[in-house]
């Protein structure tokens, strides 16, 4: 867990998209685990998750941070096959593609605005997701970005 997106946003752009404009996460705030870490698990993404992770970025993460304002905090984005087992995650997770990240952006009542708020801008049409998920009784929430699978479903 780290707090890059905490101020502005960075110079360069730490996830290289090659569109010279900088993004609000990084590719390490998206992968990092205490877990892995603990467990001595290496957690880096294949090319296709690491792919990925920046449509997740691109498409969700950074259009989420711009319009909520505050700092938005990745508590697990990426998980190998092995990691996702042994923090509990359901076998097919979106976690292991490199397609959902777990957000945490304060209490529960601020997660309350900032899931209202991701409905609503993909009802304005300016997102589009695969899953959003109120989970663990709002102390997260759970968002993905599956191509070619963006039904928009909530779940609550
Ligand atoms: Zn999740």
């Amino acid at each position: 867990m780290t707090t890059s997106n905490t101020t502005a946003k960075p110079e360069s752009p730490l996830l290289g998209r090659g569109r010279g404009e900088a993004s609000y996460f990084s590719i390490q705030e998206l992968t990092a685990s205490a877990t892995a870490l603990r467990e001595g698990i290496d957690n880096r993404p294949s090319k296709c998750a690491y792919h990925l992770l920046h449509v997740l970025v691109d498409q969700l993460l950074d259009p989420i941070r711009e319009a909520w304002g505050e700092p938005i905090v990745i508590s697990s984005g990426y998980r190998c096959k092995q990691l996702n087992a042994l923090v509990g995650g359901v076998k097919n997770s979106h976690h292991i593609l490199g397609c959902a990240a777990d957000i945490i952006a304060g209490n529960r009542t601020d997660h309350r605005k900032l899931f209202k708020m991701i409905q609503k801008m993909q009802q304005e049409g300016r997102i589009k997701f695969t899953q959003l998920i109120w989970e663990g009784d709002g102390r997260w929430i759970h968002i993905s970005y599956v191509p070619g699978n963006l039904k928009c479903q909530v779940i609550e």
